[in-house]
């Protein structure tokens, strides 16, 4: 384990498990249906590549970047595209792929936005989820795993850029962040 990592949340056996499940609950839904994945980067990077993989229905993949955070640490309602997608999404089924639900202003956010460029329809596929920290009404069609409120690293996830690519969720000694 990396010395700076105080406890492992969520295995590289556990994550693999969950991945086969979220891509089974997807194939089941979209058979036949025009599916977009859109992966917001750079948190669900990972996720996005394990999870379409376990998706046996055909799929075209998208990304988009985008920066919530205002100030502080949280985020604000401001959404601000950093790179967005190169795919039209008029009549298209769009997932929306996302490392974790916090606030819930990013996806709120990307919500309106999609159905304003007239998707189809528009789903959440979270990796992660805290509940507790919600700000917005927001709430993941397909969950990973429901967390408690710690600030978390590590598959895809980062602090300070830092930790991406750890093969396991994990919690940052409280010295470290
Ligand atoms: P929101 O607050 O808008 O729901 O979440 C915005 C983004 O904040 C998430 O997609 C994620 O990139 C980042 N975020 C929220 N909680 C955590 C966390 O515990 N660890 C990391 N690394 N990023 C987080
Ligand atoms: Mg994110
Ligand atoms: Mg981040």
């Amino acid at each position: 384990m990396n010395q700076e990592i105080s406890d492992i949340l969520i295995s590289t056996e556990e994550i693999q498990a969950i991945n086969k499940r979220l891509g089974e609950e997807i194939s089941k839904d979209y058979q036949d249906q025009d599916l977009l994945v859109v992966g917001i980067l750079k948190g669900s990077f990972l996720f996005m590549a394990d999870l379409i993989r376990e998706i046996n229905v055909p799929l075209e993949v998208d990304f988009m970047a985008v920066s919530s955070y205002g100030d502080g640490t949280e985020s604000g309602g401001d959404v601000k595209i950093l790179k967005d997608l190169e795919a039209s999404v008029a009549g298209r089924h769009v997932l929306l792929v996302e490392d974790i639900v916090d606030t819930g202003y990013t996806l709120e956010r990307l919500g309106e936005l999609f159905k304003e460029r007239q998707a189809a329809s528009v789903k959440i596929c979270a990796f992660l989820n805290k509940a507790d920290r919600r700000q917005v009404k927001v709430e993941a069609d397909y969950l990973g795993k429901e967390i408690p409120d710690a600030f978390v690293v590590g598959y895809g996830m980062d602090y300070a850029q830092k930790y991406r690519n750890l093969p396991y969720v994990g919690v940052l000694k409280s010295d470290q962040a």
